[in-house]
């Protein structure tokens, strides 16, 4: 293949694990990976970025593949230690080693530098084989809104409590992008768009993920004016999520948990929406008005599905 210029958006696992095919079939080209930063959370006092992590150890090479989020050989001590001190919140996995790259990025945000820097930095030892920006340098956190089982009423809650220690059970009635107002594109996000070949939204999840990339103010509008196709990746197949409970987010926003709701969701690119392609799973008949619907095998289950996915969505974009 020819150098081409690629952005995608990418949440964690689904994105991580695209990019990795995506990096395999363009050797030689340039990817820029925009990934969300709404699930990011100060947790005894470290900044915690989950998604930019698992990119990050996933193409570096450093990922538990088992687990699909932080990294391998992981220990827990001072979890443990957390715990028996009874330092709340004792529900959120935090590894030794990964306690490192907490401790940096918040030592770096303390003392001024912007996380696309702070990022740049730390992937600089994980050298992830791709442009790694976060969506925004300013903090958009995703909160949950949820009735509060005490009162009665509604309040919101951090997503990773939601997430991680509800396992996404508590009813949800919606979802809020704190801090969203007054967020912009990170430096390199618009630039990156204004020069892009083909734009790939990963089969990430496409309200917490890719929904809240897209949520920064000038985010749609600098796809839009993107040179390349616009592509998306189905992270629904035959009704449901791969890995994960994507299905339980998409409801709270009033979308279909199929292929073919999440690709109205996004909409075509012709009639107000973002999508030149669509990308469905063999069986998962999805009509989107305006949109090229392509039915290629979505599950990224080996190193050759993974490239072939990512061949297939270069394919719909044209290059
Ligand atoms: P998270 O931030 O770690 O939850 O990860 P993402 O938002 O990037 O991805 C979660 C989504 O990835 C889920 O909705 C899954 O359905 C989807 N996903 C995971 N593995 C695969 C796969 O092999 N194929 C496809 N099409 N989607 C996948
Ligand atoms: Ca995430």
């Amino acid at each position: 293949m020819s150098f081409v210029e690629i952005v995608v958006l990418a949440g964690g696992i689904g994105g991580a694990r695209f990019l990795t095919g995506l990096k395999d079939v363009t050797r030689g080209s340039r990817i820029t990976a925009v990934v969300n930063t709404g699930d990011d959370v100060t947790l005894h006092g470290m900044r915690i970025c989950p998604d930019l992590d698992t990119v990050m150890y996933t193409l570096g090479g450093g990922i538990d593949p088992e687990r699909g989020w932080g990294l391998a050989g992981e220990t827990w001590r001072v979890k443990e230690e957390l715990a028996a001190y009874g330092a709340e919140p004792t529900w959120f996995g935090l590894g030794d080693r990964d306690l490192a790259t907490h401790l940096i990025r918040t030592r770096m945000l303390d003392a001024g530098y912007p996380l696309s820097q702070v990022t740049a930095a730390l992937a600089d030892r994980w050298q992830p084989g791709v442009d790694l920006l976060p969506m925004s340098d300013q903090r958009v956190e995703t909160h949950v809104v949820v009735d509060d089982p005490d009162t009665g009423r509604p309040a919101a809650i951090h997503f990773q409590e939601w997430w991680v220690r509800h396992r996404a059970e508590l009813p949800a009635s919606g979802f809020v992008q704190v801090g969203v107002d007054d967020a912009r594109p990170a430096p390199g996000v618009v630039e990156a768009l204004a020069r892009a070949d083909a734009v790939l939204l990963a089969p990430s999840n496409p309200v917490v993920s890719v929904g809240t990339v897209l949520g920064v103010p000038g985010m749609r509008a600098a796809l839009l004016a993107s040179p390349g196709k616009i592509v998306a990746v189905s992270p629904i197949v035959g009704g449901g999520p791969v890995r994960g409970m994507a299905d339980r987010c998409l409801p709270v926003v009033g979308v279909e948990v199929s292929a073919e709701g999440v690709g109205r969701h996004y909409g075509a690119r012709t009639d107000g929406g973002l999508l030149d392609a669509w990308l469905v799973a063999p069986g998962d008949a999805a009509d989107v008005p305006g949109v090229d619907v392509r039915q290629v095998p979505l599950l990224m289950s080996s190193p050759e599905t993974t490239a072939a996915l990512a061949r297939a969505a270069l394919e719909a974009a044209g290059v």
